[in-house]
């Protein structure tokens, strides 16, 4: 059978129906995150009602609606509804054709009816009866009743501008509008722990802004690339992201040839830090958020980080800390970053990783080799290079560079 065309998509609210006072701007956001979502379907309209949010097709294909509405953050769930005048005959109709999308194999079902529009003819009992009784008249070896625990529930709703039927509730993406919770920066490499990390933080309502670390000619053009296109996918969570790219090769440069090897990655993270919470500052960023989990490689220790993070009072954000590579790794497959992470192109922190970084790395001596360095020069030089670009949902980098590369050979 053909895909059914729905009328009306009614979204319900996730955690946000909980947080009182702020529950209009978390309505408010939610309704335009879902208008930003849908903005090429030129005939749909978003009414976002303190109770339920509304999504009218007019037309539009319900099943690509729905496919974008499952990346909305702050939807608990989704019910795609048919509207039909206010006549019970074209109630019957309706139900019957929910029923027969949905229903294969027996099941059990009931009634449920609503009523705003107190004039209507029908009382909601009366509904519930009539309806009931016409749908096991049609589906005699489908469909048994059961009021308490049915596998199926038709809803009825009858408003004041027409009879509304859904039989379906789909799970959303839950967490919290994207915007809610305030604007961070995102240190984002082009590995696998970030992108999940990022995905973490906007699902809690967060919005990003990418800071990217790149090194030509030490980095090639493709590991910028990679992480611009992972940006893309994220940005299918938020409409579209910022990507702020900040050239490090002369802080690279000077840090290898200054500072004794074991210390190489610390100073480095130092300098990432700091220019991310300069970022911060500049750009009304709350917090910086990166991929770091606790103890996965030499410089996730508790040590190092209380060295690199020595370097400010900002809040240093990790969604995965606590995570498992494995539970990472699941993640990334499930938002699809995984295979993008896994290509080989090579980021500025491996380029210039030395063999044995120090586990616990000391403080004191971290700001003493810096103390030879002209921090402040450096710090200025990167900033002064950097490139800001707005990244919308599944923009892709990586096959028009791979394109011009083919055309080059
Ligand atoms: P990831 O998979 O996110 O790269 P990782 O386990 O490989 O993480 P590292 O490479 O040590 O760990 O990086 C730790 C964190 O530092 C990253 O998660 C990211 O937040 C940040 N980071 C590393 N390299 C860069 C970069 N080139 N630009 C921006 N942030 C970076
Ligand atoms: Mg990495």
């Amino acid at each position: 059978m053909a895909q059914l065309q729905y009328d009306e998509i009614m979204v319900r609210y996730g955690e946000l129906s909980t947080k009182g006072r702020n529950k209009k701007n978390f309505i408010d956001r939610l309704g335009n995150n879902v208008r930003k979502a849908l903005h090429d379907f030129s005939k749909v309209k978003v009414h976002a009602n303190p109770d339920r949010l509304h999504i009218i097709l007019n037309g539009a294909d319900s099943t690509a609606v729905m496919k974008r509405l499952k990346l909305v953050f702050g939807i608990q769930t989704f019910s795609p509804s048919l509207r039909v005048e206010k006549d019970f005959a074209a109630v019957c109709q309706a139900a019957k054709t929910l029923i027969e999308k949905q229903v294969d194999r027996p099941m059990t079902f009931k009634v449920e009816t609503k009523r705003s529009d107190h004039d209507f003819a029908m009382g909601t009992f009366e509904m519930n009866r009539e309806l009931g009784g016409y749908l096991l008249q049609e589906f005699p070896e489908l469909l048994t009743v059961d009021v308490h625990q049915p596998d199926i529930e038709v809803r009825v709703e009858v408003r004041l501008n027409g009879i509304f039927l859904t039989s379906e509730i789909i799970k959303g993406a839950g967490g919290l509008p994207v915007g809610t919770a305030g604007k961070g920066m995102m240190m984002l490499s082009g590995g696998i722990d970030s992108p999940v990390a990022a995905y973490l933080a906007l699902k809690r309502g967060v919005s990003l802004e990418m800071v990217h670390f790149y090194s030509p000619p030490y980095t090639s053009e493709q590991a910028l690339a990679k992480a611009k296109e992972l940006t893309g996918k994220l940005a299918q969570y938020a409409g579209s992201i910022r990507f702020i790219q900040v050239p490090f090769t002369e802080i690279q440069e000077t840090v290898k040839e200054k500072v004794p090897e074991g210390y190489l990655m610390t100073v480095q993270r130092r300098f990432m830090l700091r220019l991310a919470v300069e970022l911060a500052n500049r750009r009304r960023g709350l917090a910086i958020f990166n991929g770091e989990s606790l103890g996965q490689v030499a410089s996730q220790t508790m040590e190092s980080m209380r060295a690199i993070e020595e370097v400010t009072n900002m809040p240093v954000l990790r969604p995965v800390l606590s995570y498992d590579k494995t539970e990472i790794i699941k993640i990334a497959e499930d938002i699809d970053t995984y295979e993008l992470s896994i290509l080989p192109y090579e980021d500025c922190c491996t380029v210039f990783t030395p063999p044995s970084p120090k586990t616990k790395p000391n403080m004191a001596k971290a700001a003493k080799y810096e103390s030879w360095l002209d921090v402040d020069g450096l710090m200025e030089r990167a900033l002064a290079g950097i490139q800001i670009e707005e990244i919308h949902a599944g923009q892709e980098f990586l096959n028009q560079n791979e394109d011009i590369f083919a055309e080059l050979l």
